[in-house]
């Protein structure tokens, strides 16, 4: 056959998705990777095989389709999260990427609007184009902060269907006080989203939207199994809601979503939850190194409750990004002038990181 190769502008493609550009951060096989907020330890291997286990014993009845409702991986999410959570308030999905795809398909879509304070997660707008519902972006104060007066008056005003609250926030790494929620929750007749994925990187106590979660049915909190606990490349994520909000997602979710593998690699991971998260400390160990020394050198770090920094007063962001993909070293640039973001990584992915970026600003 004649391979004819025509632009996407010659498909019949729907008139919203026209000139769209797909989620596209860079993938490139350096030494040093802190770009896309990934653990940067790897699972550890007694864990590991323990996963390998369960999941040679999900492969012996592949033949039949997996459990369509996941019970045994949502009573374990539920085990985790606590605050008396149980089976019937918990979702999954191939990563919360595709959950908050749920949400939306569920609670948006032609005609409806989703909201979310910008900056923040790049997915959001995507998200919502994909569903053909509208974005509706807000603002930030001063240091990338809300406050309750603030959020409930943009929120009144734009009365969206879906609301997304990124706590603490990506990609500035700011945390979102639970009174913002509330505010929020009030001002609103949508759904409000609290997107956790970076919960466990925060002070262990603060307080998780979770404990909202009570008496307010158009709540829900999303969390992942990518950053903390190092489960990037199995595709887990998960929410806990109100079961009325879990049944509205069972809607719109393909069957099968959750593959038997998926399943049983994400539950042994699940009952490994300590070890799973040991290196979490470290992590935040190697945060606070990096923006102490960012803070040194000369730039302006902000105050970040997850597993990255977001940096400012960089001159030339895109030169600056390339000076540290030339030493091996990737790390982001968000499009946010003067500014680059970098996951916090090993130590000695951490002092590769810290070290290049001296030796380019004493050029
Ligand atoms: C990384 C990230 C996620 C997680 O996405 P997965 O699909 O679970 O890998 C969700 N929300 C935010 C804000 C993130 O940064």
């Amino acid at each position: 056959m004649d391979r004819v190769t025509v632009s996407l502008d010659e498909l019949p493609i729907r008139d919203d998705l026209r000139g769209q550009k797909p989620y596209g951060a860079p993938q490139a096989p350096l030494p040093v990777a802190l770009n896309v907020n990934e653990n940067t330890h790897p699972v550890p291997p007694e864990v590991a095989d323990d996963i390998a286990d369960a999941v040679a014993r999900a492969l012996r009845e592949i033949n039949r389709y997996p459990d369509r409702e996941f019970l045994a991986l949502r009573e374990g999410f539920a085990q985790y999260l606590g605050h008396g959570l149980d089976a019937s308030q918990i979702w999954a999905g191939n990563g919360s990427n595709e959950v908050l795809q749920h949400v939306l398909q569920a609670f948006a879509g032609p005609g409806r609007s989703a909201f979310g304070f910008g900056p923040t997660y790049s997915m959001y707008p995507l998200l919502t184009s994909g569903v053909g519902a509208e974005w509706i972006g807000g603002t930030r104060g001063h240091a990338y902060e809300l406050s309750p007066e603030d959020a409930a008056e943009q929120v009144e005003r734009a009365r969206p269907d879906v609301i997304f609250l990124c706590a603490p926030n990506n990609p500035t790494g700011t945390p979102l006080p639970l009174d913002v929620i509330e505010a929020v929750y009030d001002a609103s007749h949508g759904i409000v989203v609290v997107d956790e994925a970076y919960q466990e990187f925060a002070p262990r106590d603060s307080p998780s939207a979770l404990t909202l979660l009570g008496g307010r049915p158009r709540l829900a909190v999303s969390r992942t199994m990518s950053k903390a606990f190092a489960f990037a490349g199995a595709r887990v994520g998960y929410l806990a809601a109100d079961p009325a909000l879990i049944d509205a997602l069972r809607l719109v979710r393909l069957p099968y979503h959750l593959s038997a593998l998926t399943q049983a690699a994400a539950g042994a991971a699940l009952q490994h939850a300590t070890t799973m998260l040991r290196m979490v400390d470290e992590i935040v160990v190697q945060r606070d190194r990096m923006s102490a020394t960012l803070e040194a050198l000369g730039y302006r770090p902000s105050e970040s409750w997850t597993n990255f920094v977001l940096f400012g007063g960089v001159a030339d962001p895109a030169a600056t990004w390339r000076a540290l993909y030339d030493r091996g070293v990737l790390i982001r640039d968000i499009g946010i002038p003067g500014h680059l973001r970098v996951t916090a990584g090993t130590e000695e992915e951490t002092t590769a990181f810290l070290e290049a970026l001296a030796e380019i600003g004493a050029r």
